[in-house]
């Protein structure tokens, strides 16, 4: 009697596995995708490859080399030249070895310019590992252009700046000049 009973509980258990199947098979939406001929939506949030924003407005990528984004990653992946200085700060040099990335986000949290995001792209796989080396010519957004009038804008507010301080210093000599005159001329 116990082996009727096995016998039909497993008979039981198989057309169970096969109801699901049959359901899979026909009535269910299809979750496969056939990758690479078919592509995934990854979400707005995915932790994706990063990238450093370009503004329009300011002509420039917003980092300006503080290091801070560097200083928190645990595994040491960022590393950056700085240019300019001051408000004209930015980077002419921003690596990041995506080798040792853990897409830990702790970066992106640190920067207080809004200047470093992740992206939803996220095919990093090679058998080349200078693939996950990213310069900044990869990184910035628009490319090398877009770090070629970051150094223009840098430059040229540099050069401004330089001019302000040299016609301020000049007008301040002007100035001085003018009172010993007068002082001399009292005497
Ligand atoms: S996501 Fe994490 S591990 Fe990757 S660069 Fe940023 S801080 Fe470093
Ligand atoms: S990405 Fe942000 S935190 Fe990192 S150096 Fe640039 S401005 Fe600083």
């Amino acid at each position: 009697m116990r082996l009727i009973v096995s016998f039909a509980q497993g008979f039981v258990s198989i057309l169970k596995g096969m109801a699901i199947t049959f359901l899979n098979l026909v009535g269910r939406r299809k979750i496969t995708l056939q990758y690479p001929y078919q592509r995934p939506n990854v979400s707005p949030r995915w932790r994706g490859i990063f990238y450093l924003p370009y503004n329009d407005e300011a002509g420039r990528i917003n980092c300006v080399g503080c290091t801070l984004c560097a200083q928190a990653c645990p595994t040491g992946v960022i590393t950056m030249t700085k240019m300019g200085a001051g408000k004209h700060a930015s980077v002419n040099a921003f690596t990041m070895d995506l080798g040792r990335c853990m897409f830990c986000n702790l970066c992106i949290e640190a920067c207080p310019f809004d200047a470093i995001h992740m992206s939803t792209r996220f095919e990093l796989a090679s058998v080349d590992r200078g693939v996950s080396l990213l310069t900044i010519d990869k990184l910035a957004q628009g490319g090398a252009d877009a770090v070629e009038r970051t150094k223009r804008t840098i430059e040229a507010a540099l050069e401004q700046e330089a001019a302000a301080k040299a016609a301020a210093a000049a007008a301040k000599a002007q100035a001085a000049a003018g009172a010993q005159a007068a002082e001399g001329a009292d005497a």
